[in-house]
């Protein structure tokens, strides 16, 4: 708990310094993305000219992933939580790695696309599935693997199980990402929440890819848990509480007994 609570202050303390520089940071780009836009335009084709321009307009866009992650972070950006069928924000988050993912990485997915709803902003759904991908790719890199994506519902029941998790009773969807990447050691895992914890080269990671993903998470009463092995591989497994639930939560308990799932 004091960890959960160190964290949660240092999140926040972060994210206000770092959402309002990012939040001007921002600002300073759209003139240089736009300017650089217009130049690209009249440039030469295949002229040194265009690739210049190329090369700006790629760090621009790079700044502008960072701003967007740090914003998200920070809970800058507008959040609109409503009932959402996460499979389908899931299926076109998939169709969209799909092309950007090389053909040395094999995907699979298991779906179930009976899953009831879950109260979310869909776009931070989006946003937690490409972070997880991405860094599963980064870490199998150009000699590939699988990437597997799984999600389904689930029950937490009252007797704790699973045991492994820290939840309400109640059902749940799980959402689970496995690569067979480079894995983690026990020292990297308890570190990979924290923000601006990255052991990628200077340049490549920001380390805010999990404290995005983990605020996200916590900000939807859910839980995350990582299994890795140095040389093996990862697998994110996280839980999301069903509408349903929520309700039940809220509304004043009888003696009724607790929702088992199916
Ligand atoms: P970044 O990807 O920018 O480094 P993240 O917060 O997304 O920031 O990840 C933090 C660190 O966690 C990574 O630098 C890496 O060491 C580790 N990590 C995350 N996902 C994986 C994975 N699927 N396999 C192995 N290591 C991972």
């Amino acid at each position: 708990l004091e960890i959960q609570l160190r964290q949660a202050q240092k999140m926040e303390a972060i994210g206000t310094l770092a959402g309002g520089i990012a939040h001007d940071f921002n600002n300073i780009l759209s003139p240089i993305i736009g300017y650089t836009e217009m130049a690209m335009v009249e440039a030469v084709e295949n002229s040194t000219m265009e690739r210049n321009l190329n090369e700006v307009m790629k760090a621009a866009e790079r700044a502008k992933e960072l701003v967007f992650q740090i914003l998200t972070f920070s809970r800058q950006t507008e959040i609109e939580k409503k009932p959402v069928q996460a499979q389908l924000v899931i299926r076109e988050a998939l169709k969209l790695l799909r092309s950007s993912i090389p053909a040395s990485i094999q995907f699979e997915k298991k779906i179930n696309k009976e899953c009831g709803p879950v109260l979310a902003d869909p776009t931070q759904i989006h946003q937690l599935l490409m972070n997880l991908c991405t860094n599963a790719y980064h870490a199998m890199g150009e000699s590939g693997g699988v990437l597997t994506v799984e999600f389904d519902e689930a029950a937490v029941l009252s007797d704790g199980n699973p045991a492994t998790i820290n939840l309400k009773p109640g059902k749940y969807v799980r959402l689970t990402i496995s690569d067979t990447g480079h894995g983690m050691t026990q020292a990297v895992q308890e570190k990979i929440f924290d923000p601006y914890f990255t052991t990628k080269a200077q340049g490549k990671g920001t380390g805010l890819g999990l404290a995005v993903v983990h605020g996200i998470v916590k900000s939807m009463e859910g839980d995350i848990q990582v299994d890795s092995k140095p040389g093996r591989g990862t697998s994110f497994i996280i839980y999301l509480p069903q509408v349903e639930s929520i309700v039940q939560n809220a509304a004043p308990r009888t003696n009724a007994s607790l929702p088992r799932g199916d």
